[in-house]
Order: structure tokens, then sequence, then C-alpha cells
């Protein structure tokens, strides 16, 4: 049994914290990966239809922006 109320909470959770990464970076602040804690750096789209990507060197943070 999945646990809704529960997974909703885990997104809002993570939704809110990419948000708040973005807002940093966007800043120019440095950001540690939480699972390495090497510098996340953000990756912008240079073609149209790619993601902008904010990730750190070994790639265990990796997360697409989805930006208008
Ligand atoms: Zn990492």
């Amino acid at each position: 049994m999945i646990d809704i109320a529960q997974f909703n909470k885990l997104r809002a959770r993570s939704f809110n914290e990419q948000r708040a990464l973005l807002k940093k970076l966007s800043k120019g602040q440095t950001v540690l990966c939480q699972t390495c804690g090497d510098t996340i750096s953000l990756n912008i789209a240079v073609k149209e239809g790619e993601k902008a990507v904010a990730q750190c060197a070994k790639g265990c943070t990796h997360i697409e922006l989805d930006v208008a």
C-alpha cells in the first residue's frame, strides 16, 4: 500500500527544496550536495528543448529544472 498523504508530503518537500536550491544558485551562492558534499553547479540549457540542470560533479544530485 502506498501512503498517499506521506507521498504527497515528500513530493512537496522535495519541490520546496528544489526551489530553495534554485534560489541560492541564482544568487550565485554555493550549494553543496547533501550526498557527497561537492559543489552543485547550475548548467543552463544552451539549446532549445534542453533543460537546465543543477548537478554535482559526481552526479548524485541531478535536478532538471523546468524553466519557461
Ligand atoms: Zn553529489
